[in-house]
């Protein structure tokens, strides 16, 4: 038996400074939010998408 995931880290690239980054996604989370990068506090848009394979993270220039 494996405990379901409640939430997953993805590793992001910031489109605006290129910096990796630890995005924490929330089992719950989907579609769209704005969120500041880390390192250099300009806005993501972050876009989830859920399928059958499993999620994924799309991280845009908000
Ligand atoms: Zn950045």
């Amino acid at each position: 038996m494996t405990i379901e995931e409640v939430a997953t880290w993805s590793v992001i690239q910031c489109p605006w400074c290129g910096e990796p980054n630890d995005l924490r996604v929330e089992f719950e989370d989907e579609g769209k939010w704005v969120q500041d990068c880390e390192v250099c506090c300009r806005p993501w848009l972050i876009e989830v998408r859920t399928h059958s394979g499993g999620r994924d993270v799309i991280v845009t220039r908000s």
